[in-house]
Order: structure tokens, then sequence, then C-alpha cells
């Protein structure tokens, strides 16, 4: 199944990372919260920034109050964990374990490493 690519959950990451900037409430979300991962406590700044995501509570990117209550700031890897969480609970039973093991996560990583440098 190619849907089950840690991969392709990262490229989602990216691409949500792109909208929230397209539709501007990234900026926002920078100014009204403090530079911190609210799930690892990671600090970031300067050109790191841009691994620091706006997630949303309810995972509506549609649901974005002024008040900034459905943003929370996750950087991307703790932003990728939330997701698959939520994914998790809704495709729990098309889990297959077997086919993939450490080896995948560490080349979702060197991809993931690719990508942000490509962006620069
Ligand atoms: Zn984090
Ligand atoms: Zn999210």
């Amino acid at each position: 199944m190619s849907t089950d690519n840690p991969t392709a959950k990262l490229d989602r990451i990216l691409a949500d990372a792109q909208r929230s900037r397209e539709a501007g409430y990234r900026d926002k979300a920078l100014k009204m919260y403090p530079h911190v991962c609210g799930r690892c406590a990671r600090e970031f700044s300067g050109k790191r920034l841009s691994e620091l995501t706006v997630h949303h509570r309810d995972h509506n990117h549609d649901n974005n109050p002024q008040d900034g209550s459905n943003w929370e700031l996750l950087c991307l890897f703790c932003h990728d964990n939330e997701h698959s969480r939520y994914t998790d609970q809704q495709y729990f039973s098309e889990t297959t374990a077997g086919s993939s093991g450490p080896k995948v996560t560490h080349k979702a990583f060197a991809d993931l490493a690719a990508l942000l440098k490509s962006k620069e």
C-alpha cells in the first residue's frame, strides 16, 4: 500500500506548511505564540523557524479563528506524529507491520533533510 509510506506523510506536512504560509495564518500564529514546539518544547529561530509549523487542533485547515485558539505551533517531527496518531485512529485496521522497519524511518528523515535543503 503506497499510502503507508511515511515519506508521503512528511510530504503532506510540508505541503501543509506551504499552504499555511499562503493562507497567512502562519505569520499570525508565529507572532501570537512563542517559537517553541508545543510537544517537545524545542525552540526555533532564524533559518530553523521553517521547521516550526502551524497545526490545527481540530485538523480543520479552514477553521482559523482570529484569536488563534485552533492553532498550535509544532515542529515537523511532532506535527508528523500528531497526524499519524490521528490517521492511526482512522485506519487502525489497515495497519500492517512487517514490511516496514526502522530502515523506512531513517529514509524518511533523509528525505526530509533533502526537502528542507531544496526549499532554501
Ligand atoms: Zn516538536
Ligand atoms: Zn496539523
